[in-house]
């Protein structure tokens, strides 16, 4: 999770929305990203897709069996999709997101009985530096 706020940082730094996502096979670090929607023009250029887009890339294969996403905030709907159809083993992530939460606040589409794959879910590691950064972020708009 440190790693991932390692990226949520570089987000900071680039204006963006702090937040960042690695992925990880074997204790290494296969994919990592951070929000660039506004620098790409690019609403699904969130920090969990480029990590997987990554990831994906590292181990040449779009199934990432076995791999554990972490990322600083509760990932959204298209997000919670994307570590579905990646087939993704586990997510971690830092602060809930009341208002777009897709794993566990809004609804849990990683855990939804209707789909046909189903991720480990561990939450709430790290969550004060993780909304901290979002905080400080929202902080110096104003
Ligand atoms: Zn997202």
């Amino acid at each position: 999770m440190r790693l991932a706020l390692k990226e949520a940082e570089k987000a900071f730094d680039e204006g963006e929305i702090p937040v960042g996502a690695i992925v990880v096979k074997d204790q290494r670090v296969i994919g990592r990203g951070h929000n660039q929607v506004e620098n790409l023009n690019d609403p699904t250029a969130h920090a969990e897709i480029i990590a997987i887009g990554a990831a994906a890339g590292e181990v040449k294969s779009w199934r990432l069996v076995g791999c554990t996403i972490y990322v600083t905030l509760e990932p959204c709907a298209m997000c919670a999709g994307a570590i579905v159809l990646a087939r993704l083993s586990r997510l971690v992530f830092g602060a809930f997101d009341p208002r777009a939460g897709a794993c566990g606040s809004l609804m849990n589409i990683i855990q939804d009985e209707r789909l046909n794959h189903h991720i480990d879910l561990t939450s709430g590691i790290l969550s004060q530096e993780c909304s901290g950064i979002l905080k400080s972020f929202f902080q110096t708009l104003r």
